[in-house]
């Protein structure tokens, strides 16, 4: 056990500390993965670029995704170790309410981690946690080791994904098994946010309450009313304007110095 950083409340960056306190204690418990701190800085870089708030592009996106879930039918929630240690209550209260299967889906797979995140998901009240052991005995084609163990249950027999923070070669490998995903992604340019059909560029920490205030909000459209809300929905486009975002906010700022 490291030693435990003291946040004052007024700090500047208090949260984003508060953040990373939870991943390194995450880390410590086996729900992170090492890497998984490495792939958190790469988001806090984009962050920074957004200024920290949820952007207009990614309100939209989490709309178009909460339309989605409602809409599948079988939506599935994979949980890495990140998102386990920065958000378990808010993906348990998602699931609930869409509502969607749970499963660990973890790219550094180990028994020892897999029980780490259902535990973690456990006590943030989830009954139900799919992809755990024996049970992730189904496969993804094209990918190698334990990265392409998924639930026949779960992942592999769903027709919505919902991915935060995937790698781009699995989110690859599930677009060509035919899945609709989603994922939530800080970096526009990844991969993973090229190649999903809803991207979401904002913290996961931000962007799992707006999934979940929309799927409430939404809960009660009919079907054509959701299905509008989804094909008026252009992923190229909502990452164009989300760049571009960035771009006139970068303009902004380097007149302002
Ligand atoms: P790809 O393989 O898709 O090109 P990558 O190599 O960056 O991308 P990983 O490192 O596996 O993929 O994934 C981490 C991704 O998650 C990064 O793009 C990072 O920006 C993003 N990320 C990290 N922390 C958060 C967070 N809290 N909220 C949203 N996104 C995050």
């Amino acid at each position: 056990m490291g030693i435990r950083l003291k946040i004052p409340t007024n700090h500047v960056r208090s949260e984003s500390l508060k953040i990373r306190e939870k991943l390194i204690k995450g880390e410590e418990s086996n729900v992170v993965a090492k890497a998984g701190l490495i792939a958190h800085g790469r988001g806090e870089a984009f962050d920074y670029l957004l200024g920290e708030i949820t952007i207009p592009p990614a309100l939209f996106a989490a709309r178009a995704a909460a339309a989605s879930l409602l809409l599948a039918s079988h939506p599935v929630i994979s949980v890495n170790g990140n998102s386990a240690a920065l958000v378990p209550d808010g993906l348990v209260a998602l699931s609930r309410e869409i509502p969607a299967d749970l499963e660990v889906n973890l790219f550094y797979r180990s028994r020892k981690r897999e029980d780490a995140v259902k535990a973690a998901l456990k006590s943030a009240g989830a009954r139900a946690i799919l992809g755990v052991g024996r049970d992730a005995n189904a496969v993804i084609p094209e990918l190698f080791s334990e990265r392409r163990k998924v639930d026949p249950q779960g992942i592999y027999s769903a027709d919505v994904v919902l991915v935060p923070l995937e790698d781009g070669d699995r989110t690859q490998a599930l677009k060509k098994l035919g899945k609709f995903v989603i994922t939530i992604d800080l970096n526009p340019l990844s991969r993973t946010a090229q190649t999903a059909d809803i991207t979401i560029v904002d913290n996961l920490i931000r962007a799992a309450p707006n999934i979940l205030a929309s799927v409430k909000e939404m809960k009660t459209l009919d079907k054509t009313d959701l299905k509008l809300i989804c094909d008026r929905y252009d992923n190229k486009k909502n990452l164009s304007e989300t760049m571009l975002y960035i771009r006139e906010r970068l303009r902004q700022l380097s007149r302002d110095n």
